[in-house]
């Protein structure tokens, strides 16, 4: 008996002793947690009187800025990036628009779809996260017959929005859909002729491409602005409900850390960069004395904000971030 508590005794202090050993012993580091490097599904809500407006990102890609801002020097870039925290190239969104009316489903322009590579096209997938269908689009708008607004349009040949009526300005159908004006258009805008006609075609051929004229209501609530320059049918679109408006102004600013400090600041793919000088600064000061929300195509995702106007810059001011608006 004695003999046997001693044993006993001795066993516990073999475990206490092995207790404490693995007590000190270094604990197995965790592994290191992968960096993930993605983000969440691309897009935001928010409401606009009776009418839901959704942003779908298409996606961003890296934006030249040094090869192809013109109008402005070397030196204010450099100075406007640094201010901003930012460096050439800076990542520039697409961003399109989608607007439930109640009645109607609306489509404000469709990315680059295929045409820009792997950076974009996600819009598709981003508007069936958004809880909707491509079936379900009543028409597409589009500010302009630009590769990042149009060619998300079709996919494989055929109608990426296929109940939907394509309805483009009549003026940018006219150059856009006319390949002998590449003659006169400089070499790099050559491919987009192309990709124009490619991604409208599959509309034309089922009768649903339908063009509009300047300052034509579309559908109650949308109305269409004539803002040539960007392209020579640009066209910038008002969305208004009860007191409440959105304007979205497609390519009127590509770069607002630049162009809000000095709106004579343009890009090369300007048609007509005085024009486009002209009506980007005559839409940030509509939108600053309106206290329009603007919905811009390449603005940071989401790329909705106002204007705020300073003595000769302008301020972005992003809308506030709501957690389930209008509920
Ligand atoms: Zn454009
Ligand atoms: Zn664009």
């Amino acid at each position: 008996m004695h003999t046997k508590n001693y044993s006993h005794t001795g066993i516990m202090n073999f475990i206490a002793l092995f207790l404490w050993i693995l007590a000190m012993a270094p604990l197995p580091a965790n592994a290191a947690a992968p960096q993930v490097r993605t983000q969440g599904q691309g897009f935001y809500r928010m409401t606009l009187g009776d009418f839901e407006i959704t942003t779908l990102l298409d996606g961003t890609h890296p934006f030249p800025i040094d090869k192809v801002m013109i109008e402005v020097s070397k030196e204010e870039i450099a100075r406007d990036l640094s201010r901003d925290g930012l460096t050439a190239p800076v990542q520039g969104s697409i961003n399109a628009f989608l607007i439930n009316t109640g009645p109607k489903l609306i489509l404000i322009d469709t990315g680059a779809g295929t045409l820009y590579g792997d950076c974009c096209g996600h819009l598709l997938a981003n508007l069936r996260a958004a809880g909707y269908q491509p079936e379900q689009v009543d028409e597409v708008y589009l500010t302009h017959l630009h590769k990042d607004h149009v060619g998300g349009i079709f996919l494989d040949g055929k109608m990426a929005f296929p109940n939907a009526v394509l309805r483009v300005s009549a003026t940018d159908a006219d150059y856009w859909l006319t390949p002998a004006n590449k003659a006169t258009a400089p070499e790099f805008l050559s491919t987009f002729f192309d990709s124009a006609i490619v991604s409208v075609a599959p509309y034309i051929k089922a009768g649903r491409f339908k063009t509009f004229s300047a300052n034509e209501q579309l559908i109650p609530g949308i109305t269409s602005m004539a803002t040539p320059g960007h392209t020579p049918g640009h066209t910038s679109f008002l969305v208004e409900s009860q007191s409440n408006a959105l304007l979205v102004w497609g390519d009127i600013i590509h770069v607002a850390p630049i162009q809000l400090q000095n709106p004579k600041a343009s890009v090369e793919y300007d048609n007509n960069p005085l024009s486009a000088q002209r009506y980007r600064r005559e839409l940030l000061d509509l939108a600053a004395k309106k206290h329009y929300i603007v919905g811009a195509a390449h603005i940071a995702f989401p790329g909705l904000g106002r204007i705020r106007k300073n003595k000769h810059t302008y301020d972005w001011i992003p809308v506030n971030y709501e957690g389930a608006p209008g509920k």
